[in-house]
Formats: structure tokens, sequence, C-alpha cells
């Protein structure tokens, strides 16, 4: 088995929906292993578009990484994502931040994702989550400074059993 963080946005649509959309998702795919608080952030980048709302999700997992971000990317086009201006808004992006030790350079696929210690959206709910996480390079990712924007909030992830969804599930707290 695999440990992977992934992360979780969305700024359009249904954002809350969006996020445990995809926490359903990587939970028919693995094991959930951590869900973070739910982050709402100003949009770093791109145009001018709503804020967002972030969380990073922790999975056991005996997929590869390149079928595990197949399966993602099929995650966000079940929520309608939309690749129209870069950076642009987004009902669901789903970021593979890390998977093991692994670092891995193909074309599509970089891991550790490359923007991963500049986006404080990222690193605080990953550190919530997993505070010792580690980079392949031995870099620990709690002793690296990461400037940014104060959340607009935080909120707790919504749990998969709540009347969003109906059905009772592990996700979510
Ligand atoms: P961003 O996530 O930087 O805002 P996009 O979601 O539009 O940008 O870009 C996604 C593309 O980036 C995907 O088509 C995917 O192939 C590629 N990609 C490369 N590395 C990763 C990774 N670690 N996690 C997710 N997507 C990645
Ligand atoms: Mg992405």
């Amino acid at each position: 088995m695999s440990v992977a963080a992934v992360g979780i946005g969305s700024n359009l649509g249904d954002r809350f929906a969006n996020l445990v959309a995809a926490a359903v998702g990587l939970g028919a795919e693995s094991l959930l292993a951590g869900v973070s608080s739910v982050y709402e952030t100003a949009p770093v980048g791109g145009p001018e578009q709503g804020p967002f709302l972030n969380a990073v999700v922790i999975i056991e997992t005996a997929t590869p990484a390149r079928a595990l971000l197949h399966a993602m990317l099929n995650i966000e086009r079940a929520r309608d994502r939309k690749r129209l201006v870069r950076w642009g808004p987004r009902s669901l992006d789903l970021d593979l931040l890390i998977f093991d030790a692994a670092t891995i350079d193909l074309p599509g696929l970089t891991v550790p994702h490359p923007r991963l210690l500049e986006r404080r959206f990222v690193v605080e709910p990953l550190l919530e989550v997993w505070p010792d996480a580690v980079l392949p390079d031995g870099t620990l990712v709690a002793g690296v400074g990461v400037e940014g924007d104060e959340p607009l909030g935080v909120y707790p992830f919504p749990s998969v059993s709540s009347p969003l969804r109906g059905g009772g599930s592990a996700v979510g707290r």
C-alpha cells in the first residue's frame, strides 16, 4: 500500500458538494486515512474569480500513481470540470501532492506537486492531517515557511452521512 496526499479545491457551483464528491470518489478507490478541515481562500493568480474551498485528503492506496491521477481526473470530470483558462475558476481540482517517497517526472504527472510548498492553501490543510509530511528529498513540509493570505474561513469537512448524501460512510468527521 502507498500513502498519498491529494489536494482538492473548488470555486464554482456547490463548492462543498464538490469537495464531498472528491472525498467519496477517492474513497471508492482507496482507504481514506485523513480529511482536513475546509479552508476558504482568496484565488491566487489567474483571472478575477470567486474564493476557493480547499482541503487535503490522505489516502492509503494500492493504485499506482499514474492510475490514481487518471482516477482523479475522472472525479473532476464527473463534477463537470472544464479546462477553459489556466488557473481559472473550476468546479473541482484534484492535485496529487505526495505519493510515498516517489519522485515522478512524466509528461502530465509531476510528483511531488511542483507548487506544493508555494501554496499556503495547500500546506496548511496538509499539515493539519499530516504534520510529519516529508518530501522525497527529505524536506520536512512543516519546516518550510510558506507565505500567503490568511484563510478567509476554516470549516469542518462536511460529513458524508449528512443529508447532503444520505447513506452512512466513514468520510469526514
Ligand atoms: P493546476 O492544478 O495547477 O491548477 P490544472 O488542474 O489545470 O492546473 O492542470 C492539471 C494538469 O496537470 C493535469 O492534466 C495533469 O496531467 C497535470 N499534472 C501534473 N502533475 C500533476 C499532479 N501532481 N497532480 C495533478 N495534476 C498534475
Ligand atoms: Mg489540478
